[in-house]
């Protein structure tokens, strides 16, 4: 018997979305469905005060690929934002990332000589040749100054561990810049979406059937029969019901607050790189789209170990996690009607542009035979 879809899309995140945007092109008929009330997944925004909050953490787009940067123009305006955060040192502020204006707000230095020979300086003084974990690695790359001030409180509220307890590969590269800098990204494209991502996804997802509130896992055998394949976009573990151990995650907690003025911090990122602030940064919402509403809504974000249950938000990569991952990924050539795509379903960290494109890479590869002879 025909089936009524030719594809059930599970996850109407980023990569759920250009999947059904591609299928759709390709003249194909799909069902997208979430367990979540709303779609857009992790990237979702909603409208405060009129104020765009990402609710799932804050969402900077950057890029250096042209082909992603024109295919999302298709579906918003991005406007001019540039992620240049601060860190606040018990009340002290500074520019990221480390730039010539933190080293002139740390050490009165001018020239990017100056600033080379205080690193060197204290680099030497530290005595490090080999560096054996993250502490001695970041003083080895920015001095012990950068690292007592803006990296060792920050990376131990992060990792919930002290920096010489942590493998130093974590800052392998540390961005030390010796130029007046302060933008983080050094991608060839950045922006927000001016009406938010939600309606970027909204956009993307144009007419195609989306169903919310539904849990393809509780309900596999109906769904199954609704479509010729399906792309999974959700925990892989998840799919083969942990059979082989659940995958773990770090997670992040944010408490969310609506403050009556207009402007909190004056950027949209601060960083609070001291160890006793209990959380890491506030975002504060409306300085992503030069917001000039009345009220203001911020972010506080703590970092939280992860237990079964919670939000998974970053993968472990680590040797644990990692070898756990290709089982899992072995079991999948068992599932050929099956794609499995985006964070979870591949258990790794994308920005948004590498998700997009991931997803663009297998939509061309498993849409093609319909796209011949269009
Ligand atoms: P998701 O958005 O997670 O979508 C998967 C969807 O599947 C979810 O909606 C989920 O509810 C649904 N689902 C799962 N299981 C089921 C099921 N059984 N049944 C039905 N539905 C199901 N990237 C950037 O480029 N710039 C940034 O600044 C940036 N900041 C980030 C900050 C944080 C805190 C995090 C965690 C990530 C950040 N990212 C950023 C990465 C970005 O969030 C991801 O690239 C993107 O959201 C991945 O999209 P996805 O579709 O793969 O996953």
């Amino acid at each position: 018997m025909e089936k009524p879809y030719d594809y059930l899309i599970v996850g109407a995140g980023l990569y759920g979305a250009v999947f059904a945007q591609q299928a759709k092109e390709a003249g194909q008929k799909c069902l997208v469905i979430d367990k979540r009330d709303h779609i857009a997944g992790n990237i979702y925004t909603e409208k405060v005060e009129g104020i765009d909050v990402h609710c799932y953490g804050a969402h900077i787009f950057h890029t250096n690929d042209q082909k992603v940067w024109s295919y999302v123009n298709r579906f918003t305006e991005f406007n001019r934002y540039t992620n240049s955060p601060v860190a606040n040192y018990r009340g002290e502020i500074y520019n990221l990332p480390f730039n010539m204006n933190t080293f002139n707000k740390m050490w009165g230095v001018i020239t990017p000589e100056q600033a080379q020979a205080r690193i060197d300086e204290q680099r030497k003084a530290a005595c490090i040749t080999n560096p054996k974990n993250l502490e001695e690695q970041a003083i080895s790359l920015a001095g012990t100054d950068i690292y007592e001030k803006l990296i060792k409180g920050y990376t131990q509220k992060q990792w919930g561990r002290p920096c010489s307890e942590l493998p130093a590969f974590i800052i392998k590269r540390l961005p030390v810049r010796l130029i007046y800098d302060n933008n983080y990204f050094n991608a060839l494209y950045q922006g927000i979406p001016v009406e938010g991502y939600t309606k970027m996804v909204e956009n993307l997802l144009g007419d195609t059937e989306v169903r919310l509130n539904v849990d393809y896992l509780k309900q596999k055998t109906e769904f199954d029969k609704l479509a010729d394949k399906i792309v999974y976009t959700g925990p892989i573990d998840a799919y083969f019901g942990y059979q082989l151990g659940a995958l773990q995650y770090r997670s992040v907690r944010f408490e969310t607050e609506t403050l009556d003025m207009e402007n909190y911090q004056g950027d949209a990122v601060v960083n609070y790189t001291d160890a006793e602030t209990p959380y890491t940064r506030i975002i504060e919402h409306k300085h992503f789209t030069f917001g000039t509403q009345p009220k203001t809504v911020i972010s506080r974000e703590y970092s939280a170990e992860w237990k079964p249950g919670d939000e998974p938000y970053y993968p472990v990569n680590d040797e644990k996690n990692g070898a756990l991952y290709q089982k899992y990924k072995a079991l999948v050539n068992a599932e050929p009607n099956v794609i499995f795509g985006g964070r979870l379903g591949e258990y790794k960290y994308y920005d948004m542009d590498q998700v997009i494109e991931e997803a663009l890479d297998v939509a061309k590869k498993e849409l093609t035979r319909f796209w011949c002879g269009k």
